[in-house]
């Protein structure tokens, strides 16, 4: 396989598409030694610069990242001439690369591909074009762009005006003269907003039908960056290096500056030098954490509408132009020269259709609740049916005639967002699961296009003849990129992102937003690992290592690499009053955990002594007492204290509606086994006779604890169960140390690298208990005897050391006949759970945890008197 075939109608490979993604799959594939054959439906090269020809279409990437960088020497010959390119010069850009190469002889243009079906028999791919001709290929590659299928406008009456009609995306080729027309715009995303300006230079009347503001900056165009090409010209590979191991495509130093922490002042400057700078990259990242945290972004968000009210004279006009309905950045921000001043022009009027809604187009205009207006044409900038469009519109049919429109009904799914499962051979340029429209294109493309190659390169080289992604990897990255949008603000809005615009449209968020350089990484990963997740198939046999790669919460991923750029010591190295040292300079570090009702501190009296405990009671309705939930904190039985879990006992307190009694009990090595056990069966046995002087109601008691706090709130229902009470109605036990054997798998995989390692555990053991006594109940609460213990909830998070110790217990609970319920932390470690806002992908595990204490007890308005 893969020498040129000469067969007609036979080739290597075939790719739809040609513009930026597909000229340069062509280049390579051709480089590989294969023979190709190229596609598009336009009349010449392109893609999307060939049919958004409307005035005023630019690029939003500067000109000196919106550029092939495969080859120094077309880098050399090609100078752009803006800081933002128009659309014809791109377009020559594009002209001119497909020349340099001799692409276009393997291009067919005007040519629709209207089909494809995999032949399992022959390995290959047979595709159907509009022209009726049948070709044969062996590698089918769809480089037809996430912006290329018009999204029909859902509106009553299309059709039936009687006047000039225009679509961004098909603009006529011949250009359009508005002059002395009154003109309609539908749309206000990028398309409108670059279109808008120029239309209104022309146009006797311009009416804007704008049913969602959005956010825009000004792009301030002019000669290309002096400082980017000034680097450029220093270090061409070191710039183009940056930009591909950076988080959107193009170098630029990530900030550690928080909004909700920094001084007005700060805020202030930082948003005025983007707003300046007039780039995405810049006012996307203002914040650190303006894309995740609600009150961050509102910052931004507020000085840009700010901007707006103050550039827009008519303030009704202004106000209905300050986007309100979404959080900055979740809708495409856009890039605009004199958008929000051609609202000053005294012919031309904004029609809020929040207000008015549009109830048909007519024969003469558009009719709206309020109004009848009349037109002589009508622009329409309504967007696309983006990233799935044209891969779904294309017809692909993979094995066992599964299509990959029925395959993608309730949504995308691919692995890495380059292939699916079912469909063997298929690839696609930056496909859903990528991070493409996030991202400089141009980058992610170079990426996508030299991955595929290195992939086919490889399988030539091994033997191999056909690859396919497995279900499990494919189902591990489809999570994985929900996983990344789930920490983020993004799915909150109604945007094409989200397929939000397109009536009908699965909700999803289609690309990936774990940056540039996380995906890049990825990819490598994938190849690193023997082409981990995909089966390859040749004459002499199959190989598949199957597996996911990213499995990790993004967010908890972050947090270890940042700890590990701290360079602390192990803390199994340090004696026990520096480990707590270390622990209390951290815990000073982080948020508070949210507002609760009221705290107070305390101290119970045991036979030991004093412990002291912190209360916490809820602020929400309704009043009077509630159930009350003894807390023991982590730490090994050696580390920790009340300050320490202070913020996941708020988080409980909240979100459970409980009274919570954090108890700090004696550590090790001052107090040895069974000292900290005995404390807290004391301490339970203090707050159950103390429970109305607490605000609890009595007889509605739980236990809880993380960690080593969770091995000793186990043994304490087993020496409450023993000593006939106090009755405990249930116990919620959070990645728990619950035997002292450490051979389990979840040691083996997680015992180094995880925060919790192997060696920190046994010098936990070792400051606890003596070898003898490990395996005494008290330690060990799996060796004891389960019956009739109360109902519990054990999390068990997939990174942590005790992982199985905590699944073996559910299951010898449930063997006892125990109500258990197991939650299961995907993606955690044994401490990023209980990071409470810093970690947001452990609120919904901690969202279970406050419903299974809040099932522990009767609904409130049952509550037993
Ligand atoms: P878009 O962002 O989806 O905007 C479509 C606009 O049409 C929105 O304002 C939308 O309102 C409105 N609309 C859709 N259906 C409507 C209806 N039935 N009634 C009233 N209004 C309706 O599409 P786009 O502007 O073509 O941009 C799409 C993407 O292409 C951009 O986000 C960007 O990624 C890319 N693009 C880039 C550039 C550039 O590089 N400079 C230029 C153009 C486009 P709602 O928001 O309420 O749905």
């Amino acid at each position: 396989m893969n020498k040129p075939t000469s067969i007609p109608g036979q080739f290597d490979a075939v790719v739809v598409g040609a513009g930026f993604s597909g000229l340069y799959m062509l280049y390579r594939l051709r480089q590989l030694g294969l023979s190709v054959k190229g596609f598009d439906s336009a009349g010449d090269v392109g893609g999307t610069w060939y049919w958004n020809r409307y005035p005023g279409a630019r690029c939003d990437i500067a000109t000196p990242d919106y550029t092939y960088s495969f080859d120094p020497e077309l880098e050399k010959e090609w100078t752009w001439s803006e800081k933002y390119a128009t659309q014809p010069e791109i377009l020559d850009y594009l002209r001119f690369v497909a020349d340099r190469y001799g692409l276009r002889p393997d291009i067919e243009f005007s040519t629709t591909v209207t089909s494809a079906r995999w032949d399992e028999q022959e390995k290959r791919w047979t595709i159907t074009t509009g022209r009726g001709e049948e070709i044969r290929c062996r590698y089918y590659i769809m480089a037809t762009g996430c912006l290329s299928m018009p999204k029909s406008p859902d509106i009553e009456g299309v059709g039936r005006f009687g006047g000039q009609v225009y679509f961004t995306s098909r603009w006529p080729h011949e250009g359009v003269d508005f002059t002395g027309q009154r003109v309609a715009v539908i749309g206000t995303g990028s398309s409108g907003i670059q279109v808008i300006p120029l239309i209104a230079r022309q146009a006797s009347q311009l009416t804007v039908f704008q049913r969602t503001p959005n956010f825009s900056i000004p792009a301030h165009n002019g000669p290309a960056p002096a400082d980017r090409l000034k680097q450029l010209d220093e270090d061409r590979d070191g710039y183009r290096h940056a930009a591909r191991w950076s988080r959107i495509g193009v170098p630029n130093e990530p900030t550690d500056v928080l909004g909700v922490t920094a001084s007005e002042a700060v805020r202030r400057e930082r948003f005025e030098a983007a707003w300046r700078q007039g780039e995405l990259v810049g006012i996307v990242s203002v914040f650190a954490d303006q894309l995740l945290n609600p009150a961050s972004n509102d910052i931004v968000a507020e000085m840009i509408r700010e901007k707006v009210r103050s550039i827009v004279k008519d303030s009704e006009t202004a106000e209905a132009l300050c986007p309100k309905d979404h959080y900055f950045g979740t809708k495409r921000p856009c890039l605009d020269t004199g958008y929000f001043d051609t609202y000053n022009l005294p012919h031309v009027r904004l029609v809020d259709l929040r207000k008015q809604p549009i109830v048909s187009i007519t024969e003469d205009g558009i009719e709206t609740a309020d109004e009848s207006f009349g037109f002589d044409a009508i622009v329409y900038a309504t967007g696309f049916d983006a990233m799935t469009g044209a891969l779904v519109a294309a017809d692909v049919t993979g094995r066992d005639g599964l299509s990959l429109k029925e395959k993608w009904a309730a949504g995308p799914s691919t692995y890495l967002g380059l292939m699916t499962a079912g469909f063997p051979n298929f690839f696609m340029l930056t496909g859903p699961g990528s991070p493409s429209v996030l991202s400089n294109m141009a980058v992610s493309i170079e990426q996508h296009v030299d991955w595929v190659a290195g992939c086919l390169k490889d399988m030539r080289e091994e033997g191999f003849e056909t690859i396919e992604p497995t279900e499990l990897a494919e189902s591990g990255w489809n999570q994985h990129v929900q996983d990344c949008a789930a920490i983020t603000l993004m799915p909150t809005a109604n945007s094409w992102y989200m397929g939000a615009n397109v009536p009908g449209k699965p909700r999803v968020f289609l690309p990936y937003i774990g940056g540039v350089d996380g995906y890049r990484q990825a990819c490598d990963d994938v190849v690193g690992q023997g082409y981990l997740g995909f089966r390859l198939t040749g004459p002499d046999g199959a190989r598949c290592r199957d597996g996911v790669i990213r499995s990790m919460q993004p967010d908890v991923a972050m947090v270890l690499e940042l700890i590990a750029t701290l360079g602390l010591p192990p803390m199994e190295t340090l004696s026990a009053a520096d480990a707590r040292a270390l622990m209390a300079a951290t815990a000073e570090t982080r948020p508070p955990g949210p507002e609760v009702g009221e705290v107070t501190d305390g101290v119970i009296p045991v036979p030991a002594g004093e412990l002291p405990y912190r209360l916490y009671r809820p602020a929400a309705p309704p009043e009077g007492p509630r159930p009350l939930v003894v807390y023991f904190h982590g730490g090994g039985w050696v580390l920790g204290n009340l300050d320490s879990d202070d913020p996941l006992c708020r988080d409980l307190c909240a979100r459970s509606g409980s009274v919570v009694v954090s108890v700090n009990y004696r550590h090790a090595p001052e107090a040895r086994f069974p000292a900290a056990a005995l404390d807290a069966f004391a301490a339970v046995q203090w707050v159950d006779a103390n429970a109305i002087e607490l605000g609890g109601i009595p007889g509605q008691l739980a236990v809880a604890g993380w960690s080593a706090g969770a091995n000793i709130a186990a043994v304490a229902c087993q020496l409450a169960r023993d000593a006939g009470g106090p009755h405990i109605s249930g116990q919620v036990l959070i990645c728990p140390v619950v035997d002292s054997d450490m051979t389990r798998l979840s040691y083996d995989e997680n015992g180094d690298g995880y925060i919790l390692t192997t060696p920190l555990m046994r010098w936990f053991w070792d400051h606890y208990a003596d070898p003898a006594d490990r395996g005494d109940p008290r330690a060990a609460p799996l060796r004891g005897d389960l019956r009739g213990l109360p109902a519990t909830c054990i999390v068990a998070a997939d990174f942590d050391p005790l992982r199985d110790e905590g699944v073996a217990y559910a299951r010898a609970l449930e063997g006892a006949g125990v109500p258990v319920r197991l939650a299961r932390a995907r993606g955690h470690t044994h401490t990023s759970v209980t990071m409470v806002g810093v970690v947001i992908s452990g609120a919904p595990v901690r969202a279970e945890i406050g419903q299974a204490l809040s099932d522990f007890f009767p609904a409130p308005n049952h509550k037993s008197s």
